[in-house]
């Protein structure tokens, strides 16, 4: 669907991981889906030259929010504080290269959430409607999505959420649930009278369209199906206020108990995020059509960011800057089951870590098997076999043997004679690589890079300076200084995969400048002559066909 003519970048581009609820743990399928790609996409475009702002945070509004908090005995603000430091810690350990992190509790969300909420209501694209709705007379409380489970109306799964059925996916509203009980206190709920705010997407479709048609043709075919299946139902007026507490006030005269719906300001958090971490200079990026919006999302987000995003902000009539490729993936499963915290099935982001792989290693096979055509699954028999065979066997071996041979023949002296033939034989390729990231598709970028490091092994077993180093010296001379020139190339593009592997053979390569400021460009120019390598030791451990089948069991929900 996308169409490489189209994509003309400019020099600024503005990058957003889809915000993970922030009460509970996200696990290897949020990652991939979400932040690790945003971040190998950013770590993409500042190797490529551009100025990058790549946009992370957590969602921590909602019902969701309020059960969990009343459930764990803590408030949700207690709730969402002692989970924001959890999943900083994950982020950070995954090496995740946020510019800005941040929360939609902030002040600052609040602020520019009201601000666009006024912007819309002056518009005339917010309405009142009056609604009977669920109520706990025991608790004296409206029962907003979350707060009543009953039957599906749908699939008659019972146990389906007021907002969403688990085991149909449908969308639902808590009246549809048929027998529901209130989560607060267990009773049966009564239908009682209450107003909401709506906002008017029926009004704002024509212009929404207008946009959606120009900027389609860059989308992720799973994106494009998505919002097109919504826009053929018909677009309909959507609730924006719930009854609870936790959230951003609404703030108009006589609402006092009504928040904003977490749906609603969670898109905003994009900018209030933003705002929080830079300030002023927030414009530069949300209001600056000169900037290139990349959101990086998995698929249920993608109603959220193809069509209430958008429509939000072409209702304040300003110029806020609208998603120009939205890059959406499908779902990882785990073993061919689902992930699932409470069945103690999967690898969960804090658990990772506890295993003692590292995290590029993790990374590496992430990325090689992002849900980027269709479903697919994490299976730890092939995660060890595509770390062995391609991020070691290939990627890593290359690098190692290019400095063993150097320490052999040459004192770990980088020996004269490159003419920088490989890598120039390999520039077809890169644009290639190039194109693959532009579009999004980083999963074919990390099999281009593979395909990129197999022909320096493939050059130097053709070469074999080891043999031709007892009868011409100069020629196993050359041979070597171009695979060390080619090594810095490589260093450069598995940057976005593997960033520590990456700098570890940078500083092998005795490169002062920032790998980043040098570049894919940069690299080109290959290392000095007579530079004296440093040995890093292994770049990536092997996984142990003992240590795969203990994890395997660990996480296959069989045992606690
Ligand atoms: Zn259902």
């Amino acid at each position: 669907m996308i169409v490489l003519s189209d994509i003309k970048l400019g020099n600024k581009i503005l990058v957003t991981s889809a915000l993970p609820y922030v009460n509970n743990v996200p696990h290897l399928g949020n990652l991939i889906g979400s932040v690790l790609s945003a971040d190998a996409f950013a770590r993409f475009m500042r190797i490529n030259g551009k100025e990058v702002l790549f946009v992370l945070g957590t969602d921590e509004h909602g019902t969701t929010t309020e059960v969990r908090a009343m459930e764990e005995g803590l408030t949700p603000k207690e709730l969402v504080d002692k989970y924001f430091v959890i999943h900083k810690n994950i982020y950070d350990w995954f090496e995740t290269s946020y510019d800005c992190l941040g929360r939609t509790s902030s002040e600052a969300n609040a602020k520019i959430t009201i601000d666009i909420f006024n912007d819309l209501y002056k518009n005339g694209f917010i309405i009142e409607n009056t609604i009977t709705q669920l109520y706990s007379e025991k608790s004296k409380k409206f029962l907003s999505d979350r707060f009543v489970e009953g039957e599906c109306p749908f699939c008659h799964a019972l146990g389906a959420r007021g907002d969403q059925c688990d085991s149909c996916g449908k969308l639902l509203e808590p009246n549809e649930l048929i027998n529901p009980v209130s989560k607060i206190d267990g009773t049966k709920p009564i239908l009682k009278e209450t107003k909401h705010l709506y906002i008017d997407l029926p009004k704002i479709e024509p212009d929404l369209m207008k946009w959606y048609n120009t900027t389609k043709s860059k989308w992720s075919n799973v994106a494009v199906g998505i919002t097109e299946h919504w826009l053929k139902q018909g677009l309909k007026e959507r609730c924006i206020t719930r009854d609870l507490e936790w959230g951003i006030k609404v703030p108009l005269e006589g609402w006092d108990n009504k928040v904003f719906y977490s749906w609603f300001d969670a898109p905003i958090g994009y900018i209030g995020i933003t705002i929080e971490s830079i300030g002023d200079e927030w414009k530069n990026w949300w209001m600056n059509q000169d900037v290139t919006l990349y959101q990086f999302m998995g698929k249920d987000n993608v109603p959220f960011h193809a069509i209430m995003f958008p429509a939000f902000l072409i209702g304040t009539k300003k110029d806020y800057k609208l998603v120009n490729y939205l890059a959406s993936t499908d779902y990882l499963n785990y073993e061919d089951k689902k992930f699932s915290k409470s069945k103690n099935i999967g690898v969960f982001g804090n658990d990772a870590k506890e295993t003692g792989i590292c995290a590029d290693v993790w990374r590496y096979y992430l990325f090689r098997v992002r849900p980027e055509t269709g479903d697919t699954q994490f299976v730890w028999d092939d995660f060890g076999s595509k770390v062995n065979n391609e991020l070691v066997g290939n990627f890593g071996n290359f690098i190692n043997r290019v400095v063993s041979l150097d320490e052999k023949f040459f004192e770990l002296k980088k020996p004269k004679g490159s003419k920088k033939e490989l890598i120039e034989s390999v520039k077809p390729l890169i644009e290639e690589y190039k194109n693959l990231f532009t579009e999004a598709r980083i999963r074919d970028a990390l099999i281009k890079a593979n395909e990129i490091s197999a022909l320096g092994n493939k050059y130097l077993q053709d070469k074999q300076p080891w043999i031709t180093i007892k009868t011409d010296e100069a020629l196993a001379a050359a041979t070597i200084a171009e695979c060390i020139d080619f090594s810095k190339l490589l260093a450069v593009i598995y940057y976005p995969f593997v960033p520590k592997g990456s700098e570890k053979i940078w500083q092998m390569l005795g490169e002062k400048e920032n790998i980043v400021n040098v570049g894919i460009n940069g690299a080109f120019s290959g290392v000095r002559e007579e530079t004296k390598l440093t040995k890093v030791g292994i770049l990536f451990e092997k996984l142990e066909q003992k240590s795969i089948e203990e994890f395997k069991q660990k996480f296959s929900g069989e045992r606690k």
